[in-house]
């Protein structure tokens, strides 16, 4: 019975309400699906975006290929967790709402409090999570919502604080002071991978402290000059020699400075003077230094970038005032030797640009050296590097292991404690010198608990199991619940650009939780780019809203531009127009459907075992034997996650195979299966399609009536049927090409009909074929098909498949003589030319013998060329 289809498909009458559907039908929740004791599970956790953040396309590209894989492998039989949540994104979510206050109400979060703040933040992040999520159900995601987390969330702030109380009670979590990295606008430590580093010109001043030392020094920052507790110098420079181990007492710019000179391997002699004033307070690897000789530690400058007290006029200005003073005082002084313009990295906070200050502070580290019996003997560091480097973990693309175990072997203890209020409150309490870590507020009075919060990376790093009933379902080291059915997940698909910041945190932590990695795989998609290869920024106008995108072209549009033309770990970029050109896919996908299903003997629930294999037309064998190896590889290629080649593939098959030459054939050459094939065909390349295009797909699947939900459908498996006639219908398929090609070379009308003969050689079958060949669009007139393979005078001849075919009529002989003699002409003219420069003594006594063997050749095929030439024109 015929259906009919909309002319058009219109997305926004169908996306919103297939969504709701197929939440409201369970489809997302592996608990509420009917799978069988033994199905295995497969289980993605969302990397949870950013509650301050819009959806970008950065993000639907992650939902669209997190997406294909659920939706594959649910229809695959397995038991499938999505499992959805969102980040609280610690600093990110403060600095936004301080701009919001101080916008809004013109007041800080110190005037505030930090109760009434935490309030904001709170009503904030109601809404702006709301919006996030509404967002993603747009993408099509088809996440578990019932099992929805937050990073700061009740469940989650009782598994950090278990977590902590955990990592203390092994002995890896320790308060100490250290230098840190100061970002003075944030008011904030930052770990070393949230400090970027900035090309720029710096002054690099050479001089010496005063004039009672003989060793000068370089430094870009004088000002921190003021806290140096050693000059270092490399023990094999022999110009410092003699003054190693001396102590030097100088009136630096009014400040006295105690120096002793130290011999550190570290130093580089070439650089500026050789010589290196050490300040532990203000320098990561001064305080290094500083620890293995045993100095001491002079903070110089303070959390909002001014200089401490006690150090005479400089104290109280801004680190950039002092740097200034000092430069003129050493000037005036006759100390300075030179400042010259270097080019410099200054270090800057990754959130506001602010450049950061390295300062000691008493901060709570995660030790990443420390073997720990949790995990037989190893450190966090050596454990997380082992899983990578025996493969339990695989990073997609490879090369992205070295990268991770370069940065796992570099890796320092993990300052794991923020100056800000909005965030995982630290389970630690202090009484004068007491100090007491729990899980909940010690008993008796006056405790006050730590105002820092945890770095957002600590709660995020817990996200696979924390989301998955971790530590209730861990009791007594045994899983259970979903920690035992979803743990460890099989993918985490991310960012390349987070593999430091988050991936490696995940290991660590699971590792030392539950003794296991947290998946198995990493797949890591690139960077979204605009059409010439830019970053997407808003103050370069040049960002593309997929949400806007989803109104005009659908969300299928858009996930198919994200998940086509891309390889992981490699950047792609999309444009509008790109968007537009899927969604035209998208209209021709409906446009065939329509077309099949138009058919007054269209039968949509017609099954693989209802075709009769023996009454099959040629085309009806070839579209099905393509098909069998189309639903053969898209299966191996999405599980070995090319999806982008499986998604051509389909796109191949679905434009080219299907609508350019099967529905063509169907046209003139219908058998008695042929109605059931199409609708075969036509099923079998919704499910196919499905995890790419699910709302184009759902919607077809349910206009034409089928029973049960296409996102719950099973998997197409291949059939082993020998489809034996399918090379015959190519071979017809060749020549057709064949023929086309042939006309538009030759610049035939379109209009103009062209007597045709085929030398068919011994594919006798050809004789039934006449019909279908003269009517795919081959303009043909008469077709002959022949073993008689006598060549007739002015016909093109093409050869294609072994086979050879003549055009007949296409060339007008009074045309083609006059184009032969004038070739004549031109060829008599050529092969004289050529003939008496070679008969010339001089020629050949100066010329390179090079040159006279190319005249010889081009005089050779000149004559070849003239045989031809004579031959045709005798022929017509
Ligand atoms: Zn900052």
């Amino acid at each position: 019975m015929a259906i009919e289809l909309d002319k058009v498909y219109q997305s926004d009458k169908y996306e919103d309400e297939i969504y709701q559907s197929w939440e409201q039908g369970g489809f997302f929740n592996p608990d509420k699906q009917s799978l069988s004791d033994s199905a295995e599970s497969y289980t993605i956790i969302l990397p949870p975006p950013n509650i301050t953040d819009k959806l970008h396309l950065g993000h639907a590209a992650m939902l669209a290929i997190e997406d294909l894989f659920i939706r594959f492998h649910r229809m695959n039989g397995y038991r499938t967790l999505w499992l959805p949540g969102t980040d609280h994104a610690a600093i990110a979510t403060q600095t936004a709402v301080e701009k919001k206050l101080k916008k809004e109400q013109g007041v800080s979060r110190h005037e505030l409090g930090r109760d009434a703040f935490l309030t904001e933040v709170n009503s904030f992040v109601a809404v702006t999570q709301s919006t996030i999520i509404g967002q993603m159900k747009k993408m099509g995601a088809s996440l578990d919502w019932s099992r929805l987390a937050f990073t700061l969330d009740d469940d989650r702030q009782a598994a950090v604080r278990e977590m902590f109380c955990q990592m203390y009670e092994a002995g890896l979590m320790y308060r100490g002071e250290r230098v840190v990295n100061w970002c003075p606008r944030c008011a904030s430590t930052l770990a070393d991978d949230e400090v970027e580093h900035k090309e720029q010109k710096a002054m690099l001043y050479t001089f010496y402290y005063s004039k009672d030392c003989p060793i000068a020094i370089s430094t870009t920052r004088p000002e921190t000059k003021l806290g140096d507790v050693a000059i270092a110098v490399n023990p094999s420079d022999e110009r410092y020699k003699q003054y190693v181990n001396k102590d030097f007492v100088v009136d630096f710019c009014g400040v006295e400075l105690k120096l002793k000179v130290i011999a550190d391997r570290n130093v580089e002699a070439e650089f500026g003077t050789g010589a290196l004033g050490v300040t532990p307070a203000h320098s990561m690897v001064d305080w290094q230094m500083a620890e293995a000789h045993g100095l001491a530690v002079i903070k110089v400058i303070n959390e909002s970038a001014q200089i401490h007290q006690g150090f005479g006029d400089h104290s109280g200005l801004s680190t950039l005032e002092a740097r200034e003073k000092i430069v003129s005082q050493l000037t005036a002084a006759g100390l300075m030797i030179k400042a010259e313009e270097i080019d410099n990295k200054l270090s800057v906070c990754y959130r506001c640009d602010t450049a950061i200050e390295p300062l000691p502070s008493k901060q709570w580290f995660v030790a990443v050296d420390k073997a720990t019996e949790r995990l037989a003997g190893k450190s966090l560091k050596q454990a997380a590097a082992e899983v990578a480097r025996l493969g339990e973990i695989k990073f997609m693309p490879e090369r992205f292991t070295k990268r991770y175990l370069d940065w796992m072997d570099n890796l320092r203890d993990w300052c794991v404690s923020r100056q800000i209020w909005f965030g995982h409150r630290l389970p630690v309490w202090y009484k004068g010198e007491e100090v007491f870590v729990g899980r909940t507020a010690p008993a008796g009075e006056g405790w006050l608990q730590d105002s820092d919060t945890l770095d957002t990376w600590f709660s995020s790093g817990m996200w696979t199991f924390s989301t998955l009933g971790w530590p209730a379902a861990f009791a007594n080291g045994q899983k259970s619940g979903d920690l035992l059915n979803f743990h460890p997940t099989q993918v985490l698909e991310t960012g390349y650009e987070i593999i430091t910041l988050w991936v490696s945190r995940m290991i660590m932590m699971s590792l030392f939780a539950l003794g296991e990695a947290p998946f198995n795989k990493v797949y890591l998609h690139g960077m979204i780019l605009d059409q010439h290869g830019k970053k997407m920024s808003k103050s370069k106008g040049n960002g593309i809203d997929p949400l806007d995108m989803i109104k005009l072209y659908g969300t299928d549009a858009v996930r198919l531009s994200l998940l086509t033309g891309t390889t992981a770990g490699n950047d792609s970029r999309i444009s509008e127009d790109r968007i537009a050109t899927e969604r035209n896919f998208v209209n021709k996908f409906w446009n065939i459907a329509r077309y099949i299903s138009s058919s007054p003997n269209f039968n949509f629930l017609v099954a693989d075992s209802d075709i009769n294999y023996s009454q099959l037309t040629l085309a009806d064998e070839w579209i099905l034997n393509k098909l069998n190896i189309l639903i053969t590889s898209t299966t191996e290629q999405i599980k070995a996650y090319n999806f982008s080649v499986a998604g051509e593939a389909l796109k191949e098959f679905t434009w080219n195979d299907l609508a350019d030459w099967y529905l063509e054939a169907t046209k003139f050459s219908r058998g008695s299966e042929t109605d059931k094939v199409l609708s075969f065909v036509l099923r079998t390349i919704l499910k196919l399609w499905h995890p790419f295009i699910p709302f184009v797909t759902e919607a077809i699947w349910r206009e034409l009536s089928a029973k049960a939900d296409l996102i719950i459908t099973a998997w197409p498996v291949a059939t082993s049927h020998n489809f034996a006639q399918a090379a015959n219908f190519e071979l017809i398929k060749e020549l057709i090409v064949a023929i086309r090609t042939a006309r538009s070379e030759n610049t035939i009308e379109p209009a103009k009909k062209l007597d045709v003969i085929i030398c068919k050689n011994s594919n006798i079958w050809l004789n039934e074929q006449v019909s279908l060949i003269k009517s795919l669009r081959t303009g043909i007139g008469e077709l002959t098909i022949t073993d008689n393979d006598n060549l007739p005078a002015d016909a093109i001849v093409i050869t294609a498949a072994g086979l050879t075919i003549y055009l007949l009529g296409a060339i007008d002989k009074d045309k083609e003589k006059n184009r032969l003699s004038k070739e004549q002409e031109q060829l008599l003219k050529q092969i004289s030319g050529l003939e008496a420069r070679l008969a010339s003594e001089e020629f050949r006594s100066k010329a390179p013998a090079d040159l006279v063997a190319k005249q010889n050749d081009q005089l050779s095929a000149a004559k070849d060329q003239l045989a031809k030439n004579q031959a045709a024109l005798a022929k017509l």
